[in-house]
């Protein structure tokens, strides 16, 4: 009977992802999915590489840091699963957050991101609102634009285990 160093039970992106560790460290690894790659929450998720802006407010720093750091890693190995998208933030006048908050919040997330330009963020001119779609423009005060990564999770887990794959480890379920 063969072997294994490491033997993952799950083919979601942390399977994906260990198996990929396991294989890029040497160790014979075999993955075990019972249904199919990223069948899970690994293809339903909100499909964002996100830099973890919502940390902020909690005051974890260092896991924005991390997550800004892996967020500018996907972006740059990744470039066809990985892409930036804007956000914008309306504030209206009864939004609890006021337009200077929302931008000292992004000001430390740039900063944690090491001002790359990723991080850049911006008040969106009023003579722009109209051209952003649905933006409901009564009792607006300001827009803030951001920047995230989206993908395809999916696709993504698919090509985690593609890489490891490569690296010759072994997979058992519908690819
Ligand atoms: C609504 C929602 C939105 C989210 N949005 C984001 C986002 O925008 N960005 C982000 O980074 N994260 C997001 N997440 C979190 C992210 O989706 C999960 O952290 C991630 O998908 C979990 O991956 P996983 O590999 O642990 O689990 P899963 O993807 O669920 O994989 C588990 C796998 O194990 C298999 N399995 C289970 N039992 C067995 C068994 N006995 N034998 C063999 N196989 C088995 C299942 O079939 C499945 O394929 C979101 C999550 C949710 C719910």
């Amino acid at each position: 009977m063969k072997q294994f160093d490491v033997v993952i039970v799950g083919g979601g992106i942390h399977g994906a992802g260990v198996l990929q560790a396991a294989a890029a460290a040497g160790h014979s690894a075999l993955l075990i999915e019972r249904l199919g790659l990223a069948s899970g929450t690994s293809s339903r998720s909100s499909k964002l590489i996100h830099g973890g802006l919502r940390y902020l407010e909690s005051g974890q720093f260092a896991l924005v840091r991390e997550s800004l750091r892996e967020r500018a890693i996907h972006l740059r190995i990744a470039p066809e699963l990985v892409e930036l998208k804007p956000f914008f933030l309306p504030v209206y006048r009864d939004t609890r957050r006021r337009p200077w908050q929302l931008k000292l919040g992004l000001w430390m997330y740039a900063l944690l991101g090491g001002f790359d330009a990723s991080t850049r963020f911006g008040t969106v001119p009023r003579r722009e609102w109209s051209s952003l779609d649905g933006l409901e423009t009564r009792d607006l005060d300001a827009v803030i634009r951001y920047h995230d990564a989206q993908t395809d999770d999916a696709l993504l887990t698919r090509a985690v285990v593609q890489s490891a794959l490569s690296l010759g480890v072994n997979v058992t379920c519908s690819l």
